[in-house]
């Protein structure tokens, strides 16, 4: 290719979460009928946003940072997806997981298409009033394709309620009138749902303990080894330790710590608050990278970012169950060893769609204006995913595939039935 040329951005040379997300398609193909007429579609995003997302900062210089905003797929309704501020978000990277969001939103059968956003930034740079402009801006900017009906943005890493409450804001404010559906994650003040902040990571713990029940692994007693302890890992944790397991290690941006005795996570969540992360916590010992992939457990719970089950590491995990709490964190060349090895992964899609399931939960309370209790909720996010782990269970027996393929199978299938339904316009 001349030098002077950019590669499309749809290639299938792409390496990194868009490649990985290719190679899951390709897998799914063979097991499509007559539907993978339409499987293109899923190989590329129905929109995509760049947008500048200039602000002022406290010492009076312009700043700029790059924003985006992917609709992968709105066959089945409305896009969405969260946003994520990160200094490496890049637009393979928001377009792998609007996929996953098509992919996952459909295997746990939410009304919804897949969308993601970000912004590339490391947040942890910019001061509280900064953090607010630039997710103000960033929701102006990509105000033209949001909306409760059409785009709904949720948290996703670096993000929480309180940005959500910005962007509801900002939203409400150039739309006038206050739109409470137009992102989910909310405070429970501006139309948020109780058990959202636990969801994803409740999610984690309920399709474990699905697979572990298959294996009759017992959740009491059993160890767990997380990686990332944010929104997800920490409520996975928390929710583990509630049911009787054991947090032997935890690893984070910070570094990773393990103790045999068990780690409290409620102390641990404290530590993080006060330390910024892990590092340093009184009641555990630092482990290197290399001894903390390769610790015996029951489960091992990655739940940071994309990309961190390798070749590298995949063949000297020793874990039974590898719950997906991130987005993307095995490659297919390790998905290929832990299946070899006979490792049972729950994958993304179904492992942590506990935190779509209770946005869109959210979101019809927010239509209706009615609001449930949160054991009301809890139940409709374990009957969901319990009902998406069996059925899903179910097709991987039927083809002997992995829990990922038939995942795969079940969405694909759903989002292409609607694809063809619905035709081509024109
Ligand atoms: P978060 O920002 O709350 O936490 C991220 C965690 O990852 C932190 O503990 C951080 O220290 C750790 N981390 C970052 N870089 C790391 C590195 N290089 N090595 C080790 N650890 C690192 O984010 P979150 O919302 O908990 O999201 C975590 C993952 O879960 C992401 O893949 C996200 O897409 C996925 N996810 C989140 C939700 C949700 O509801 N928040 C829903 C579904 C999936």
């Amino acid at each position: 290719m001349p030098a002077h040329l950019l590669p499309s951005y749809v290639s299938r040379e792409q390496v990194g979460p868009w490649g990985t997300y290719l190679s899951q398609i390709d897998r799914v193909e063979p097991f499509l009928g007559k539907l993978a007429r339409w499987v293109e579609t899923l190989k590329r995003p129905k929109r995509i946003l760049i947008v500048d997302v200039p602000i002022e900062l406290d010492n009076g210089r312009i700043a700029h940072f790059e924003g985006y905003r992917v609709q992968h797929n709105t066959s089945r309704g409305p896009g969405k997806g969260g946003v994520r501020f990160h200094q490496d978000v890049a637009l393979p990277e928001v377009m792998a997981l609007a996929a996953w969001m098509t992919v996952k939103n459909a295997a746990v059968n939410v009304p919804y298409g897949g969308a993601k956003g970000g912004i590339r930034v490391d947040p942890a740079t910019l001061s509280l009033k900064e953090l607010e402009r630039i997710t103000r801006r960033y929701t102006s900017e990509i105000g033209i394709l949001i909306g409760p009906d059409k785009d709904i943005p949720a948290p996703d890493v670096n993000t929480n309620a309180q940005i959500m409450a910005w962007m509801m804001d900002t939203y409400s404010q150039n739309v006038g009138h206050a739109s409470t559906g137009v992102v989910t994650g909310k405070p429970i003040a501006i139309g948020g749902s109780l058990g959202r902040t636990d969801a994803t990571g409740r999610g984690v713990f309920v399709t474990a303990a699905r697979a572990a029940r298959n294996l009759s692994v017992p959740i009491e007693g059993a160890r767990i080894v997380l990686q990332g302890f944010g929104n997800v890992g920490n409520a996975a944790a928390r929710t583990f330790h509630a049911h009787g397991a054991r947090v032997i290690a935890v690893a984070d941006h910070t570094g990773a710590i393990a103790s045999g005795a068990g780690i409290d996570p409620e102390a641990l969540r404290l530590h993080v608050a006060a330390a910024g992360g892990v590092r340093g916590f009184p009641g555990a010992q630092a482990i290197g990278d290399a001894d903390f992939w390769q610790l015996e457990c029951e489960f091992l719970v990655p739940a940071a970012l994309e990309g961190q089950i390798t070749e590298a590491n995949a063949s000297r995990i020793r874990a039974k169950i590898v719950a997906e709490g991130a987005n993307g964190p095995t490659t297919p060349q390790a998905d290929d060893i832990l299946g070899e090895r006979g490792l049972t992964v729950v994958p993304d899609v179904l492992a942590n769609a506990g935190g779509v399931i209770v946005s869109y939960v959210e979101w019809v309370q927010d239509f209706a204006s009615y609001f449930w209790s949160e054991t009301e909720i809890n139940a409709k996010l374990d009957r969901i995913l319990t009902e998406a782990f069996d059925s899903i269970s179910g097709v991987a027996r039927q083809h002997g595939v992995t829990l990922r393929t038939a995942a795969f199978i079940v969405a694909c299938t759903r989002v292409l039935e609607a694809r063809a339904i619905r035709g081509l316009y024109p």
